[in-house]
């Protein structure tokens, strides 16, 4: 087994909330839903290779997926002896009644991200605030975190004309400002180095930003197969910069967080937690 730090699995690509300069672009996209078929897959292409620290389920907002209880449990077998997460945005919680006996027993922990303060978002956010004070109180084994996450939000690139460009760096500055450079993803069947890269196809394919000569190292990225040898794998985990992280910020631009109900390039945005 090889020993990492931490991976984590979009079960959905998309998001309901739309927080601009969120690290997965999924402020852009809708759908994308995992099948369980597909989270069998990439997991049996991993779960005998690397052991990860800490496995995390996300992504997008990962409880848009139905089968989100079913591929938790299967995550805790396929992972079992790492550290489980389950992250969301929190606001359709509730379609998940079964949610809470199933992160107790499956060992994952409850992480909610708050997203604004505004007083829009906080009217919404408080139903999911509801939704967390009952599930505390009817179930004390399940461990519930929430995170300011709007608070040290950063810039990861520049939107011009909706059209997102690279902040260009050295490569190794960039690294070392990043908050990603640990986020390994299993995404396709193969580890990427970190959800920008992984994800940058998609926006690519959102922006049409095809034609944009600055993306090029991006596009050129190849993420690890599971028919990479021992010796790579040890080697992908064990590399910081890359050529790629000349095309992030050296440094953390703040990024005052809008509203994440309201959408900037007029795709339609789910506020309801109906
Ligand atoms: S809630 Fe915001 S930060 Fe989280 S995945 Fe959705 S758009 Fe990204
Ligand atoms: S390319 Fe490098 S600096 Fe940019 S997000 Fe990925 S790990 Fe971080």
């Amino acid at each position: 087994m090889i020993h990492c730090r931490s991976l984590e699995f979009h079960v959905v690509h998309g998001c309901n909330l739309s927080c601009q300069q969120c690290s997965h672009y999924s402020n852009f996209l809708r759908g994308g839903i995992v099948t369980v078929e597909e989270a069998r897959e990439n997991f049996d292409a991993w779960c005998k290779r690397i052991q990860p620290r800490r496995f995390t389920i996300l992504g997008g907002e990962p409880t848009l997926n139905p089968n989100l209880c079913r591929i938790l449990v299967m995550g805790r077998w396929k992972f079992r002896r790492s550290k489980r997460l389950l992250v969301t945005n929190g606001f359709f919680l509730h379609r998940h009644p079964e949610l809470p006996k199933v992160l107790i027993n499956q060992g994952y922990k409850l992480e909610i991200s708050q997203h604004g303060t505004s007083s829009d978002y906080l009217e919404k956010f408080a139903a999911v605030q509801e939704t967390i004070a009952k599930w505390r109180r009817d179930h004390p084994r399940l461990r519930i975190g929430v995170r300011q996450s709007h608070s040290g939000w950063r810039r990861q690139y520049n939107m011009v004309d909706g059209k997102a460009l690279p902040i260009l760096s050295n490569p190794r500055d960039g690294w070392k400002a990043c908050i990603q450079k640990h986020c390994t993803q299993l995404h396709l069947s193969c580890l990427w180095k970190c959800p920008a890269l992984a994800y940058h196809s998609q926006l690519e394919r959102k922006l049409e930003l095809q034609n944009i000569p600055a993306w090029q190292l991006f596009r050129d990225y190849q993420a690890i197969p599971p028919t990479t040898t021992d010796a790579e794998i040890r080697q992908f985990f064990a590399t910081k910069e890359i050529p790629q992280c000349g095309l992030c910020p050296d440094h953390k631009i703040p990024f005052l967080h809008a509203d994440p109900t309201v959408h900037e390039v007029g795709l339609p945005v789910v506020t309801s937690i109906a």
